[in-house]
């Protein structure tokens, strides 16, 4: 499929937001090419966890969430930190995220999860049919178990809101947790399954794929960090990159993860990104059989069998965008395997850390840039970037094309932070 075209658009960020975009556009006959500091796939797209999650319907932040952020930050071994020091610059976003949990808020937030997240799994078919990315998306549903009775499914308003977007659950007790997963130590007393869900195999493997298809599309790949964006009346017409070169610009569609806020700044404008920053443990050879993604509702982490290995991902660490990695939080990924896999093998390990791209309401900026004529957004999914992806993209491809989605755009719209007087604006 090598198009040739008289639209061009240049896409900042090869992680897979910018990757199926780029797929996007392609089909829609534009040129792209696509920047980025890092090989494609090397930034949060590369160690995620690796659930695909359509039924991914509740957000972080709702109510009684914030009553659990104290006990989880006086515990070392908890699924949240804030490194010292960092508590004073991640107060506005703080006071974001708890607006953000109020019900009648929570709830227009997972309407706009739901319609983000419901056809993740059409939307790779449709990008990875027939090249080498196929199958590496499955539907195999995923656990969540927890060591309280009757918690797994979360607060009434969560399971509400699982039913109001009919996502299908089924209620599991310890028997069935131990039939399903004989694996998992003996301490787990209430689970889900959520059928429609599902994962990736090779989050990383994914995305180098897609960024393949791309360049046989006829897609340029351009490494290099972008340092300026230079602009004449209404539009940007170059960037320039680190060591001084330049590229010129029709288009520009900002997908830098957690790096969009700092190209934004080139604009003059601010939005309240911070890196909700995650680790991977992934062991090689685990010893242990899992047959689907398992994740820890306690410890806010999940297990996931992958092609390399079994992968232990999760918790939050807030320390500010680009900060010295804490190995010790992978560390504690490690120790927690052990107690949730009995038998679990931990001599050849890898780790990892990660940069999630999260706005206070935990839903994207999907947009175009007022008062710039040819600048689109589309960033900050943040623990369900791998989920949205596909649909990120699909909508970012409408945008430039001037369609429709059947998005409800408005959620995500870039100046919805400015809305609080002197907080983002
Ligand atoms: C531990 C962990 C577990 C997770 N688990 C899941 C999961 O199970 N399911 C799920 O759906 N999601 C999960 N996520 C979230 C998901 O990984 C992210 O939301 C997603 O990868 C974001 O994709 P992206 O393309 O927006 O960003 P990225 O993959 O980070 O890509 C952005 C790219 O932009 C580049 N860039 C930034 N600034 C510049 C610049 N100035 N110049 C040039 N290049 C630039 C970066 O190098 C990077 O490659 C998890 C994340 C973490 C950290």
């Amino acid at each position: 499929m090598n198009m040739r075209s008289e639209r061009h658009v240049t896409i900042v960020g090869a992680g897979i937001v910018g990757v199926c975009s780029a797929l996007w556009l392609q089909r829609d006959g534009w040129a792209v090419t696509l920047v980025d500091s890092l090989p494609p796939g090397r930034g949060a797209s590369f160690g995620n966890a690796g659930n695909i999650s359509p039924g991914a319907v509740v957000p972080y932040s709702i109510p009684g969430s914030l009553r659990q952020v104290p006990g989880w930050l006086f515990d070392p071994t908890g699924p949240l930190s804030i490194r010292p020091g960092y508590l004073p610059r991640l107060l506005p976003w703080l006071f974001g995220w708890v607006r953000a949990s109020r019900k009648e808020e929570a709830l227009r937030i997972s309407a706009a999860m739901h319609a983000l997240h419901s056809e993740s799994f059409e939307a790779y078919a449709q990008l990875t049919r027939g090249t080498d990315a196929e199958g590496l998306v499955e539907r195999i549903g995923q656990l969540y178990v927890s060591e309280k009775p009757g918690a797994a499914a979360g607060s009434a308003l969560a399971q509400e809101m699982r039913a109001k977007a009919g996502v299908a659950v089924q209620v599991l007790d310890a028997n069935d947790i131990q039939q399903m997963e004989p694996a998992l130590a003996h301490r787990f007393q209430s689970g889900i399954l959520l059928p429609d869900n599902g994962r990736c195999r090779n989050p990383h493997r994914l995305v180098t794929a897609l960024a393949e298809v791309s360049v046989r599309n006829g897609a340029q790949i351009v490494q290099g960090e972008v340092m300026a964006i230079q602009t004449e009346g209404s539009r940007v017409t170059r960037l320039i990159l680190d060591g001084g070169s330049q590229l010129t610009l029709d288009a520009l569609l900002i997908a830098a993860g957690a790096g969009s806020g700092r190209l934004l700044k080139q604009f003059g404008r601010s939005v309240p990104i911070e890196a909700e920053r995650g680790y991977h443990v992934t062991l090689a050879d685990p010893g242990v059989v899992l047959h689907r993604p398992v994740t820890h509702r306690d410890w806010g982490f999940a297990a996931q069998p992958m092609d390399m290995g079994l992968r232990l991902a999760g918790t939050v660490e807030f320390a500010g965008i680009g900060a010295a990695p804490n190995w010790r939080r992978a560390d504690l990924l490690m120790e927690q395997a052990k107690r949730m896999f009995p038998g679990v093998q931990t001599d050849q390990v890898s780790r990892w850390c990660g940069d999630r791209p999260s706005l206070p309401d935990g839903l994207p900026v999907l947009d175009r840039m007022s008062g710039v004529a040819n600048v689109f957004l589309a960033f900050g999914n943040s623990h369900f970037g791998l989920t949205a992806g596909p649909v990120m993209g699909r909508a970012a491809a409408a945008l430039l094309n001037g369609r429709a989605t059947r998005l409800p755009m408005q959620h995500f719209r870039l100046d919805r932070f400015g809305r609080v007087p002197g907080l983002f604006a």
